[in-house]
């Protein structure tokens, strides 16, 4: 089984400041040279820009903006809920399209946030929530881990029966 993982993790500086948020690990190296890991930006994806304007999640978490009832705005109002909805779609279909059934995704981000997001007021104040990816690929029953549970997602895709081997890929 392959594992898809926020891109800014592996160096790529894709944040909305234009940095990385590297993420040291032997185990996930070891990944990498085997040609498991599949790098991933859903923003990015989405068509939104490096550098970009910060975003958050107004009225909820990313399930609440699958349902309908939240939105992502940056900090003057701009709506940019359908560039984050994209990037999670696309996201979900590079996973079945790789048959990927774990991620290991950047905690807190409004994609990528897996046990908590910020609340909106842009105030660092967080919530316990997914980001929009996130609960997408939850709810199609991907597992999905924060760059803090690092050896949990190895030991979930090193189980046995969980698929071969496949060649090297990076996507964005
Ligand atoms: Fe990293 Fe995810 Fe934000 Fe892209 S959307 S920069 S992968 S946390």
């Amino acid at each position: 089984m392959k594992i898809l993982v926020s891109a800014c993790l592996l160096g790529d500086p894709v944040r909305y400041d234009g940095a990385a948020k590297t993420l040291g690990h032997a185990g996930l190296a070891r990944l990498l040279d085997e040609g498991r890991v599949i790098a991933f930006c859903p923003e990015v994806a989405g068509g939104l820009p490096v550098p970009r304007p910060p975003a958050e999640i107004r009225g909820g978490d990313g399930d609440a903006v699958l349902a309908g009832s939240a939105r992502v705005e940056t900090r003057d109002g701009t709506d940019v809920t359908a560039h984050f909805l994209g990037g999670a779609q696309q996201a979900l279909e590079l996973c079945r399209r790789h048959g990927i059934g774990a991620a290991l995704l950047t905690e807190s981000s409004p994609s990528c946030g897996s046990g908590q997001v910020y609340d909106g007021s842009f105030s660092r104040s967080a919530i316990g929530g997914s980001g929009v990816t996130a609960a997408l690929l939850r709810r199609h029953g991907i597992a999905v881990f924060s760059q803090h549970q690092v050896d949990a997602a190895i030991e979930h895709i090193r189980r046995p029966g969980q698929g071969a081997v496949g060649a090297s890929d990076r996507a964005r």
